[in-house]
């Protein structure tokens, strides 16, 4: 664990968005410009040694966290978005998440073959979202090279899906048998 002052700035709200889900709810962390600055430096100090070309944000979250990465890195973000959001032409992965089904979508040429990617979104839960967002990474030819998460429910087992060929990192892991790496 990083240190317990951030941490209590994420507040968990039951039953969100159905019953016997627990919200992992970051908007108290995103109020707090410290708090705010800390996870940013801290999941961009997680990839200072990984070399990459791109940072992706998942819609909604992710846009937050992520474009505040590759600001730290130097690095362009890309978008993937929900259905519908994006204007150009768009490819499209369906996936299954905590709390139902969605799609994700990337513009076709968002990403080059063989750029190097990190994905980044607030919360690691069963991995459907991020292995979808490494599937498109994946339809354009690049290549993703870390997974950051502000937040991993460690015992929803969602790095298992990503693979070993994806580092996963996270601040705060619950109930993991993993942990942050
Ligand atoms: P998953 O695909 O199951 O790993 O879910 C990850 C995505 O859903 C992330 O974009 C999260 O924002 C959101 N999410 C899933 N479960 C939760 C949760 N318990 N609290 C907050 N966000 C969640």
């Amino acid at each position: 664990m990083e240190s317990a002052w951030p941490e209590g700035l994420i507040r968990d709200v039951p039953d969100f968005p159905t019953e016997g889900i627990i919200f992992k709810d970051i908007t108290p962390l995103l109020d707090d410009g410290d708090a705010l600055r800390w996870a940013a430096d801290a999941l961009a100090d997680r990839f200072s040694g990984t070399p990459a070309d791109r940072v992706v944000g998942v819609e909604a979250r992710g846009f937050i966290l992520g474009a505040a990465v590759a600001y730290r890195l130097g690095l362009g973000f890309v978008p993937f978005r929900k259905p519908g959001k994006l204007p150009y032409s768009t490819l499209s992965v369906d996936y299954q998440l905590e709390y139902g089904t969605a799609s994700l979508e990337a513009h076709t040429d968002a990403l080059s073959s063989g750029q190097r990617v990190l994905i980044v979104d607030d919360v690691l839960a069963t991995g459907g979202t991020a292995a979808a967002a490494v599937e498109l990474v994946n339809s354009g030819d690049a290549e993703v090279v870390g997974a950051g998460f502000l937040i991993e429910l460690g015992f929803l087992g969602g790095r298992a899906r990503l693979g070993n060929g994806c580092p996963v990192t996270s601040l705060f892991c619950y109930g993991g048998s993993d942990g942050p790496s």
